[in-house]
């Protein structure tokens, strides 16, 4: 059986350190806000490139906990706007909605699975405040064209990093005189987001988070929202929420963050093999990236029944996934908004599937994926 991510196999690779790490915590009597979370802040802010790290309890908190600080700087209103893709795991648009603000939804692009920044212009009105990028399957948006835009309209850019990190941003490309050449997912925009949920590309053992920014008073400001708004001990400022990333979790991701870096290039090494290696007429390949700007949290195809392709693998015992099924505009959850119009985002729902992809993946499992792939009449 190939597992489309098998995370027994991902954390024993990590051998006695984890364990060590894991150990302890639990013989240090401490087990939040201590030593290891401070430790970790550190450490993934140099990582990111960023001055502030703030480490919060999962990735739908990060990202509530900038815009609900950004509601309280800025005086923005309910109902004011935020642009978030429509093809996105929910968290992005339950972030915005849970802080009383309204997610608009964009289309992305037809060729890779991002926010189409050629689209966010004409969904801006005097009510839209930010625009949510999510660099979905580990690949970074277009951070140049979707700074513009913000700047022009004087709007926030919140980065949904959840899938991407250590994601650079047009490490190898022709628009090196970007002055956000060379940075990694986290440093691209005011704020960003990040999960640490077990299966991302950096993940915990169990729930984990973090906010990261260069802006003092936002770090600050989620700092104090994710800590029950507490300024000092029983002072509450604002009306926060509790959420915080604990010492555990803060260990185990010390320990894994060393690896990053090399687990990327290896799934960058795999994606790069299907890509160059999977050729049936029913298959359509999205562009091979090897820049680093595509960190392969997923590795997605396209074809016309991926339902049938995916029954298919899984009777050659192998496991796929399908991100998303359903578009956020055809949730229930978001029932207002089933009356757009988003044929684009409607075609990543329809024809996508996410084939097995982790870095402790053999080069003969990524072979017989392909094989059964490229073998097979469907
Ligand atoms: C995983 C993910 C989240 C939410 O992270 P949790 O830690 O599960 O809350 C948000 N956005 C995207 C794009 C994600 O993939």
């Amino acid at each position: 059986m190939i597992k489309y991510n098998d995370l027994k196999r991902v954390n024993a690779s990590f051998g006695e350190d984890l364990r060590a790490a894991v150990s302890r915590v639990t013989q240090s009597g401490w087990y939040l806000k201590g030593h290891e979370v401070e430790k970790f802040e550190k450490e993934f802010s140099a990582y990111t490139g960023v001055t502030y790290c703030v480490g919060v309890g999962n990735g739908l908190d990060a990202l509530t906990a900038v815009l609900t600080a950004w509601k309280l700087m800025y005086g923005w209103n309910d109902g004011d706007e935020v642009i978030v893709p429509d093809n996105t795991f929910i968290a992005t648009a339950l972030a915005v909605s849970r802080t009383g603000l309204k997610p608009v939804l964009c289309e992305p692009h037809l060729e890779v699975p991002t926010i189409d920044e050629t689209q966010i212009e004409r969904l801006i009105t005097p009510l839209t405040r930010a625009i949510i990028p999510v660099h979905l399957y580990g690949l970074m948006c277009n951070m140049d064209a979707i700074n513009k835009i913000a700047r022009k309209h004087k709007l926030k850019v919140l980065e949904d990093a959840c899938q991407a990190h250590g994601a650079v941003y047009n490490s190898n490309s022709e628009l090196q005189l970007s002055t956000l050449f060379g940075k990694r997912a986290g440093n691209n925009g005011n704020a960003a987001a990040f999960s640490f949920y077990p299966a991302k590309n950096l993940g915990c053992m169990g729930d984990g988070g973090a906010v990261t920014t260069n802006d003092k008073e936002l770090a600050t400001l989620v700092r104090s929202i994710t800590n029950y708004g507490q300024t000092e001990k029983y002072v509450h400022d604002y009306m926060g929420f509790n959420s915080r990333l604990d010492e555990l979790q803060a260990a185990v991701l010390s320990v894994k963050l060393q690896r990053l870096d090399k687990d990327n290039t290896r799934r960058i090494e795999l994606a790069h093999y299907y890509s160059t290696h999977i050729c049936h007429p029913a298959v359509e390949l999205l562009p091979d990236i090897t820049d680093n700007s595509h960190v392969y949290h997923v590795y997605a195809i396209k074809c016309k029944n991926p339902n049938y392709l995916r029954q298919l693998l899984l009777e050659n015992g192998i496991e796929t996934l399908i991100h998303y099924p359903i578009p956020i505009h055809r949730q229930k959850a978001y029932i207002d908004e089933a009356s757009l119009h988003l044929p684009v985002s409607d075609h990543w729902a329809d024809d996508e599937l996410s084939l097995p992809l982790y870095p402790q993946m053999t080069d003969e499992e990524i072979q017989k994926v392909v094989d059964c792939i490229n073998q097979n009449i469907f």
